[in-house]
């Protein structure tokens, strides 16, 4: 699955060098997590990091993904 963030997303910056893809960037709101690069940190981290930094807890799944969808997207990303 890719992750995604809420409106509880205070923009506090901290999801952001913990992502090992790149993932997240300030959107015009809120941050917000490309689901192109989000491989739930499968190939990098055991869990997602975002989700452990995050201080304000507004980051859930959103796209469902299979391990192998993640993994491959994860080797695309990291040739
Ligand atoms: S789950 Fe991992 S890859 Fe996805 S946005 Fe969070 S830190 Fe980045
Ligand atoms: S760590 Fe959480 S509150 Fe902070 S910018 Fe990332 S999603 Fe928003």
């Amino acid at each position: 699955m890719s992750l995604k963030i809420t409106d509880d997303c205070t923009s506090c910056d901290a999801c952001v060098p913990a992502c090992p893809n790149d993932a997240i960037t300030a959107g015009d709101v809120i941050y917000v997590i490309d689901p192109d690069r989000c491989t739930e940190c499968v190939g990098a981290e055991d869990s997602p990091q975002c989700q452990l930094v995050c201080p304000a807890d507004c980051i859930e799944v959103g796209t469902e993904e299979t391990q192998d969808q993640l993994m491959a997207k994860f080797k695309a990303l990291h040739p």
